[in-house]
């Protein structure tokens, strides 16, 4: 990897020195997805700094379905997180894991720390519970929190069993009341719920909490660097204690890093299921989303996000990115490998009155001008073609240098072309643009020399293919609707998808994978819709303009 280390990198130098906690040891993370929901760009963060990091190190990364709360998990969600990471081109080798697989042993965990006396079972209402542990007052301690450690076995086992009802007893660690830090106030780790699980069934009656089953899972399977989001800072030292109080070997180290914001998104997981089930969008792979299935949809590929991640570095202070820069990375990587296209958007016909009708010529043009290996194909011409109507004014603007009666434009590829007048309907709307061809001037240049200022692109009407294309813009109107205060709902773009029923494309576009990408020229980049394109109704989606004025660092 290219870029410069970040702060996690130079922890784990030091840590590997002679005498540091991994001195000699692999350095082994994890990713710990919630099969709740589908990845995101910020999740792609994550996956850039714990896949990144073993990868540096030679290390080892394992994949971890966090699955510990049956209310919201599902399979779904299982086989579409591992596409996504395997499309960004991670690789988790055979180190695939439920965090549900050791339920048996955070159990026997649980017996242990009540065996020590330092969990008991409680009877709180989660009201009272709330109104114990306090806020920055001096919490009130449990009327159980001194119940003898046989009483609190035999409850928890109770609840195991599902011999207590939902929601009446809960386990919780015997920490620190006084403490200045809330998670550290004997946290609940252990509540019922009867909500058959995913992979489990209803074999269990009770399930983690997260900060209770996190450090355990991260200590079976031998992680050195659990690195996670900044909002986990304040629960290190109850993943600590965790570590610290149960009879694992492994005691691994948990890390905080800043999560990605980006300007007109929103990235959590509620709120982007808020957008579907409102029909803002049509699913989560919604090419507007900024989930990874949507990205690869819209036309994004793993390379421009990679090198988005890896750009923005890794830091300790929260901030929000520009979407433009996203863009950026995107037009960066497929300027280099999207082949040239010519697609018409709001096609009028041009007629090239001195062509011989029944004419037709074939021009070898270039898929790439950034890469020669890229290589060459075949583009029809003949005396009838389609433009785009913004490309011939009657009377022209000034500055504009395109289609006017009596100038003259470069067909790309083709040749330079005089305008000679238009066809109008009786409403007044231009039909038909009229043409004359230089006959001197096949590739595009002129015999003497003289320039053209404007250049055009077509599709030769006897070959072109229709096809919808659809334009996407951002789904919201200010820069920061994911803010806590703010109602995302009541910013949303309008104009976020716009859809052009009747385009004509070059009839090489066809054979459009939705793997492949496009430069249409002039236009943007594009890819064939994954979901609704098929060889006999062709659909582009615009992955990003072509326009480019955004720098990094400029803003
Ligand atoms: P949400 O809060 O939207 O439900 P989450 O963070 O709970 O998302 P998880 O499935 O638990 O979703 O996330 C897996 C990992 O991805 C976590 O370690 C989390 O820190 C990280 N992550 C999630 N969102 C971001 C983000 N915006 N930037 C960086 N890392 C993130
Ligand atoms: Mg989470």
């Amino acid at each position: 990897m290219a870029e410069s280390k970040h702060f996690i990198h130079e922890i784990i130098d030091e840590e590997l020195k002679e005498g540091g906690r991994c001195y000699g040891k692999t350095v082994h993370t994890r990713f710990p997805p919630e099969p709740n929901g589908y990845l995101h760009i910020g999740h792609a963060k994550a996956l850039e700094i714990d896949f990144g990091t073993a990868e540096l190190y030679n290390g080892l990364c394992n994949l971890r379905m966090d699955d510990t709360n049956p209310t919201k998990e599902d399979e779904e969600f299982v086989d579409a997180i591992k596409e996504d990471i395997r499309w960004l081109g991670h690789d988790w080798g055979d180190r695939f894991f439920y965090a549900s697989d050791y339920f048996d042993q955070m159990y026997g965990f649980a017996v242990e720390l009540i065996k020590k006396g330092l969990a008991y079972v409680c009877e709180l209402t989660p009201e009272q519970m709330k109104e114990m542990r306090g806020d920055t007052s001096t919490p009130a301690q449990s009327p159980y929190r001194d119940r003898p450690i046989e009483e609190s076995l035999e409850l928890f086992e109770k609840m195991k069993n599902g011999e207590i009802e939902d929601g009446k007893m809960t386990l919780r660690a015997k920490i620190d009341l006084a403490s200045g830090n809330f998670n550290m106030r004997d946290p609940v780790i252990y509540r019922m719920n009867r909500l058959p699980h995913h992979r489990t069934g209803n074999k269990w009656c009770i399930y983690p909490m997260y900060d209770f089953a996190h450090p355990i899972e991260d200590a079976l399977e031998g992680i050195t660097h659990s690195l996670c989001s900044l909002e986990f800072e304040n629960h290190r030292p109850l993943y600590d204690w965790v570590v610290n109080n149960i009879s694992v070997e492994c005691k691994p180290r948990q890390i905080e890093f800043a999560r990605l914001g980006i300007t007109r998104t929103v990235l959590s997981k509620r709120k982007l299921r808020n957008l579907i089930e409102s029909g803002y969008v049509t699913g989560w792979d919604d090419p507007r989303m900024p989930t990874l299935c949507g990205l690869r949809r819209r036309g994004y590929t793993p390379e421009a996000i990679r090198e988005f991640h890896r750009q923005n570095g890794v830091s300790k202070v929260n901030s929000v990115v520009e979407y433009a820069f996203l863009e950026y990375c995107l037009r960066e990587d497929l300027n280099k490998r999207a082949n040239r296209a010519m697609a018409v958007l709001h096609p009028v016909k041009l007629i090239i009155d001195n062509y011989p009708d029944d004419k037709t010529e074939v021009f070898t043009v270039e898929n790439n001008p950034e890469d020669e290996s890229a290589g060459t194909r075949e583009v029809s011409f003949s005396k009838n073609l389609w433009i785009d109507a913004e490309d011939f004014m009657e009377v022209p603007e000034k500055k504009y240098f395109r289609l006017f009666p009596g100038n003259e434009v470069r067909l790309k590829s083709a040749y330079v072309i005089k305008c000679t007048g238009c066809d109008k309907d009786e409403n007044g709307n231009v039909i038909a643009v009229h043409a004359e061809y230089d006959t001197e001037s096949r590739g595009g240049n002129t015999a003497d020399g003289r320039r053209i200022k404007a250049t055009i692109h077509w599709v030769d009407q006897n070959t072109a293919v229709d096809a919808e294309i659809r334009l996407y813009d951002q789904l919201f109107t200010i820069d920061e609707p994911d803010l806590a205060d703010v109602n995302y709902l009541d910013y949303i773009n309008k104009d976020s998808l716009i859809t052009i029923k009747d385009a004509k494309v070059e009839a090489s576009l066809k054979s459009a994978g939705s793997d492949d990408r496009y430069q249409f020229l002039r236009v943007g980049y594009f890819c064939a819709d994954n979901k609704d394109s098929s060889p006999e109704h062709l659909v582009f989606n615009r992955a990003v303009s072509l326009k480019d004025s955004y720098k990094p660092g400029s803003n």
